[in-house]
C-alpha cells in the first residue's frame, strides 16, 4: 500500500529571539507529533550569535528545514532610528513579502499549510493566493489574544489615550486591563506602531484558525470566552487551538563546567535567577539598587547582567548576541559587590543560557521581565518568579501571573514607572525564597508544571489541540480540492 503523503507547512518568522523560539518549537512538534514536513522562513536579526547558536541547535537532528530571508532593503521606506519596536517588526516584514514569494516559488514541493507569526499576518494572503489554509500562530497568552482580538473595536470606541483613562479597559471574558498594563504599541496612538498594532488585530481572525502558545488548564475562563460567541467570538471566527507550552527543549551540555560546578554545589531551591529576555536592559540607578537589594537579601543568585541604559527598556532588543554588549559591564556595580557576594552569586554578561539554569534543581526563583517564553520556561520547571516587566505585553503578563495565575510577585509600582528600591527587592527576594508566600507560589507553580507536561505528552490537551488543527486543515485541504 502507498504511504500517505506528508503534509507540508510553511512557517513564517518575525525577527527576534522571542518571536523565532517558539516557532521553531511549533515547527518541531508538528514534525515529530504530527508527521509535517516543515520549512521555516526566518528573517535574522543581522550577527545575532544567540540567535544563529540557537538555529544551530535545532538542526542537530535536523527535524526541519530552516532558510533565512535575504535581510529586507529598508532604506527606501524611510524607516527612522528612532522607529519603535513594532513599526520595525511590522516594516521588516511587509518589506520581505516578495522575496517570501521567490522563496516559496522556488521550494521544491507546494506546500500544504502556511503558519505566520504575529507580525507576518500581512502574508496570509500569500496562503489564499496559493490556495493553501493559513493560520496565525500567537506565541503568547490568551489574555493578551482577547485585548488583541477586541482592539478594533477600542480603537473605534475609547476616546483619548488609553494610558490616561482613570477607568480599566473592560475586555470580553477577561479580567479588567489596567490602562497602565496596555501594551507598549498602544501607549501613544499618534505613533505609527499604534496604527500597525491595530492593523494586524484586525487580521488575526482573518487565517483559518489561531494557534496559541498556552494549555487549556492554563487560562481556561479566558479561553471559553475567546470561543463564545457571544462575547469575543463575535470578532474571533477562527478556532483557537492552544498548543503550549511549546519551549526549547534543555541542552545540558551549553550550562558550562564553571557556571554546572557552582550550581550543583548548591542547596536545592536556592538560587534567584535574574534575567530580563533578550532585549530587556535596567537604567544604571535602576541596577545599583538591584544589586543591593540582592546582597541584602542573602539570597544565593545567578545574574545575566547587561550593561545599563539610558534609552529605552527594551534597549538591546535589535542588538542582541552582538559581541561587545557586556564588556566593562561589572564597573556599573556598586563598588565590592563583586567581592562581597563572591561565595553566593554567579554573573553572566549579557547572555546567559536560560532553559538550562531554570532546569537545575538548585534554581529556586526567578526575578524576570516576563516575556512569554520566559514565563513558560519558569513555568515549566516549577520555579515561582518576581515579576519585573519591562516593555512589550509584560506588563499585562505580569498581572496575569500575579493576580490570576499565583505564581508570581511583583513591586509595589511598575518597574518602568519608578526605581524599584534596594529594601524592596530585598523584601521580594526573600518572599519568593524563604517567606510562608513562596512556599505557596511554588507549590502552585509545580502543580503548573505537572499540568503543562500532561498538556504536551500524547493524549494532552495540547498534543490533542494540535493533531485536531492537522485533521481540520486535511479537511480544508479536501474542501479547497473540490472546489476547483
Ligand atoms: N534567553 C536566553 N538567555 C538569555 C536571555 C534570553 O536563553 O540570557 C532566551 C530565553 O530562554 C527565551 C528567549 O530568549 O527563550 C526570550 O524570550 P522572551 O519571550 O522571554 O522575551 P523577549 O526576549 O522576547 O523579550
Amino acid at each position: 500500500m502507498e504511504k500517505p503523503k506528508k503534509l507540508r507547512a510553511v512557517l513564517l518568522s518575525s525577527p527576534g529571539m522571542g518571536h523565532l523560539v517558539p516557532v521553531i518549537e511549533l515547527g518541531n512538534r508538528l514534525v515529530a507529533d504530527n508527521g509535517f514536513e516543515v520549512t521555516i522562513f526566518i528573517l535574522p536579526l543581522q550577527a545575532s550569535l544567540a540567535e544563529a547558536e540557537i538555529i544551530e541547535s535545532v538542526m542537530t537532528p535536523k527535524l526541519l528545514d530552516i532558510v533565512e530571508l535575504p535581510p529586507p532593503d529598508l532604506s527606501a521606506v524611510g524607516l527612522g532610528p528612532d522607529a519603535a519596536v513594532v513599526t520595525r517588526l511590522a516594516v521588516m516584514m511587509r518589506e520581505s513579502r516578495q522575496a517570501f514569494r521567490s522563496a516559496l516559488a522556488a521550494m521544491e514541493a507546494w506546500p500544504d499549510v502556511l503558519i505566520v507569526d504575529l507580525f507576518g499576518t500581512e502574508h496570509l494572503c500569500i496562503g489564499d493566493e496559493l490556495g493553501i489554509p493559513r493560520y496565525a500562530y500567537v506565541a503568547t497568552n490568551a489574555w493578551f489574544l482577547a485585548l488583541l482580538l477586541h482592539l478594533p473595536t477600542l480603537d473605534k470606541e475609547v476616546k483619548g489615550e488609553y494610558v490616561d483613562r482613570t477607568e480599566p479597559l473592560e475586555i470580553p471574558g477577561c479580567k479588567l486591563v489596567r490602562p497602565e498594563d496596555v501594551v507598549d504599541p498602544m501607549l501613544d496612538r499618534s505613533d505609527q506602531q499604534y496604527r500597525e498594532f491595530v492593523r494586524l488585530a484586525g487580521e488575526i481572525p482573518m487565517g483559518d484558525g489561531i494557534l496559541l502558545n498556552v494549555w487549556e488548564d492554563l487560562q481556561a475562563e479566558t479561553l471559553a470566552a475567546l470561543r463564545n460567541e457571544e462575547l469575543l467570538g463575535r470578532v474571533a471566527n477562527s478556532p483557537v487551538y492552544t498548543v503550549g507550552p511549546l519551549i526549547r527543549p534543555v541542552r545540558p551540555a551549553v550550562l558550562g563546567k564553571e557556571l554546572l560546578e557552582w550550581l550543583d554545589k548548591q542547596p536545592s531551591d536556592s538560587v534567584m535567577f535574574v534575567s530580563f529576555g533578550s532585549g530587556g536592559t535596567l537604567s544604571a540607578e535602576q541596577l545599583v539598587e538591584l544589586a543591593w537589594g540582592l546582597e541584602l537579601s542573602q539570597q544565593r543568585f545567578i545574574w545575566v547582567l547587561r550593561q545599563p541604559t539610558v534609552k529605552s527598556l527594551d534597549g538591546s532588543y535589535f542588538d542582541v548576541g552582538k559581541g561587545g554588549v557586556g564588556d566593562g559591564v561589572l564597573s556599573f556595580l556598586p563598588s565590592g559587590f563583586t567581592a562581597r557576594t563572591r561565595d553566593i552569586g554567579f554573573i553572566l554578561p549579557s547572555w546567559g543560557p536560560q532553559v538550562e539554569i531554570l532546569s537545575h534543581p538548585s534554581v529556586g526563583g526567578f526575578l524576570s521581565h516576563c516575556g512569554w517564553n520566559s514565563t513558560l520556561e519558569s513555568i515549566a520547571n516549577g520555579v515561582p518568579m518576581i515579576a519585573w516587566p519591562l516593555y512589550a505585553e509584560q506588563r499585562l503578563n505580569a498581572t496575569l501571573l500575579t493576580e490570576e495565575i499565583g505564581v508570581a510577585v511583583r513591586p509595589k509600582v511598575l518597574p518602568s514607572k519608578k526605581i524599584v528600591g534596594r529594601e524592596e527587592i530585598e523584601k521580594l527576594v526573600r518572599t519568593v525564597m524563604v517567606e510562608k508566600e513562596g512556599h505557596t507560589l511554588r507549590a502552585r507553580v509545580r502543580e503548573l508544571k505537572s499540568s503543562a507536561q500532561k498538556a504536551v505528552a500524547e493524549g494532552g490537551s495540547s498534543y490533542g489541540s494540535l493533531s485536531k488543527m492537522k485533521e481540520d486543515c486535511k479537511m480544508m485541504i479536501r474542501q479547497i480540492k473540490q472546489a476547483h
